[in-house]
């Protein structure tokens, strides 16, 4: 359970599981847009708050400059009449509205850089040379935004239209309204409007977090009931076909795997049916012998020539399961792979005749005469053994169903691509409703008679393999009591299939010429 919970951990971290990357996912499209949204919000608002105050400052600076102009405040500050001391009182309120408004200080500097006016009294008749005052002197407006000690600094020039000589006027800066006023309502709001936003995004990410879980939990549920669902058929809990329908990936899944299941039964099948034939095949001869011997143990005075009788049959039962045992082993060499193939370049003229020499004299006995018929010479690429096995198979047969004075007629042709064995008899033909069958181990049309005759029902299950091993094909014509042809369609150039070992095989195979003459 520990480890379990590790493990799981363990995928989390690493990505590996899609529950993870799920999770991960969703957490990212939620979580991240609002943490942005947040930030956006709140600098955005900043932004937009200095600006405004900015503004709103500017309008009402640039009036109390103009009220400076038209009272001569610059020029008279010093005077105490009546008139100009009325006038002063005047914009002295105005200033401390503003400076009140706006929690500021307003500082009057004149063309001498004194300092003829300060809201907060602590610094007139004082000199300032700044930067910023220069500048403003120059006709720059400055703003100055300090975000740390949280104050707004900006510059309003007072300037004066003077006439010229020659009728027009020229503007002159005579003074400069140094300002500064605090920000801290902006930067409290800010806190506020932060702290909202938080609270707001607090509750997305619980939001978040969760719908991740569940959302990684429901999307992978299906996954999931795909493992159980084949762990419940490896362990044997089930042997029905499964189905989980919920995505078409998991549909796509179990199609292959019921595949996988119904190839992997079918083998079991074929497997157990192999070995109760083999077992009955075997059985037989055993049986006939155990009853030959039991009859002569049960008979002590039997004649010297009945024992040599029953002897002989016990010896043909025995040459029998040797038969069948050889074949048997010669069918499992061909269940091997395609690296066990022998390939060389083999004359099939050549090895057409051999074999046909070898099997003529049992077809004399039944005084069947063999011709051979070759239309080109044919060089092929191919296992000599197996193809051996293919060309005797196919003629033994014809001869042992054929009928007495019969014939076996071997014909050889071939194409740029393939050659052709045609092996035909006028011998006894098969059923059409066995054609299908009698490449099946151990089926024989009529089984006394094949046995008679020495058939174990293998030969043309071997002769298929065989073929198939060389890419090639197996086909078969018949007749009843007229005859029957077998035509074999193999390859001149070895064509292993497509694995990653047999490509570098195939590259070193270019290049080699092909194996056909014309005859
Ligand atoms: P067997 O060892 O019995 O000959 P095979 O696998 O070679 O086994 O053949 C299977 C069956 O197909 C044979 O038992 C026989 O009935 C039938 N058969 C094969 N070749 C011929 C043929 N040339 N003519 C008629 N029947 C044939």
């Amino acid at each position: 359970m520990l480890k379990a919970i590790k493990d799981y951990i363990y995928q989390m971290i690493k990505l590996h599981s899609l529950r993870s990357r799920i999770f991960v996912i969703v957490l990212l499209v939620g979580i991240v847009p609002s943490i942005l949204m947040r930030y956006a919000i709140v600098e955005n608002y900043e932004e937009r708050a200095v600006r405004l105050r900015q503004e709103s400052m500017q309008d009402l600076l640039s009036t109390i400059a103009s009220h400076l102009v038209t009272n001569n405040y610059l020029e008279n500050y010093l005077l105490t009449d009546q008139q100009t001391l009325a006038n002063k009182n005047v914009i002295n309120a105005e200033l401390e509205m503003l400076s009140g408004m706006y929690d500021g200080r307003i500082l009057i500097i004149n063309s001498n850089f004194n300092i003829i006016r300060d809201t907060y009294g602590l610094s007139e008749g004082k000199t300032v040379i700044s930067e910023e005052v220069i500048k403003c002197f120059q006709g720059e407006r400055l703003f100055n935004y300090d975000d740390q000690n949280g104050f707004i600094e900006l510059t309003t020039p007072i300037v004066y239209t003077v006439p010229r000589e020659d009728g027009e006027s020229d503007s002159v800066v005579r003074g400069v309204m140094l300002t500064s006023i605090s920000s801290d309502s902006i930067t409290e709001t800010m806190r506020i409007l932060y702290q909202q936003s938080l609270t707001i995004e607090m509750l997305v990410i619980v939001f978040i977090v969760s719908l991740a879980f569940v959302l990684s939990y429901a999307l992978t549920r299906p996954f999931n009931k795909v493992t159980a669902a084949i762990k419940e058929v490896k362990e044997g809990y089930s042997d029905e076909a499964i189905s989980v329908p919920d995505y078409v990936e998991t549909v796509q899944i179990i199609d292959a795997f019921n595949e996988l299941l119904r190839e992997k039964r079918a083998m079991d099948d074929s497997r157990q049916e192999f070995v109760a034939n083999v077992s009955h095949e075997l059985k037989t001869p055993m049986t006939s012998m155990k009853v030959l011997a039991d009859s002569l143990l049960t008979q002590p005075d039997a004649p010297v020539e009945f024992y040599r009788e029953f002897m002989e049959d016990i010896v043909s039962e025995i040459d029998r399961e040797n038969q069948i045992i050889t074949d048997l082993l010669s069918l499992v060499k061909m269940d091997k792979k395609v690296q066990d193939m022998n390939i060389s370049s083999v004359s099939i003229n050549d090895l057409t005749e051999l074999i046909l020499k070898r099997l003529r004299p049992i077809a004399r006995k039944k005084d069947v005469e063999i011709t051979f018929e070759s239309n080109r010479n044919v060089v092929a690429e191919v296992d000599e053994v197996k193809m051996s096995l293919i060309i005797s198979n196919l003629v033994e047969n014809a001869i042992k169903y054929n009928n007495d004075h019969g014939w076996v007629k071997v014909v050889l042709d071939a194409d740029h691509q393939y050659f052709t064995l045609a092996v035909g008899d006028s011998g006894i033909g098969i059923p059409e409703e066995s054609l299908a069958q009698i490449y099946e181990r151990f089926y024989r049309v009529d089984k006394s008679h094949s046995r008679e005759i020495g058939g174990t029902g293998l030969g043309l299950a071997i002769t298929k393999n065989a073929v198939l091993m060389h890419r090639g094909s197996i086909t078969v014509t018949s007749t009843l009591g007229i005859g029957t042809t077998f035509q074999v369609k193999i390859p001149i150039t070895y064509n292993p299939p497509k694995t990653p070992e047999s490509k570098e095989t195939d590259k070193s195979r270019n290049g080699r010429g092909k194996f056909m003459r014309k005859a």
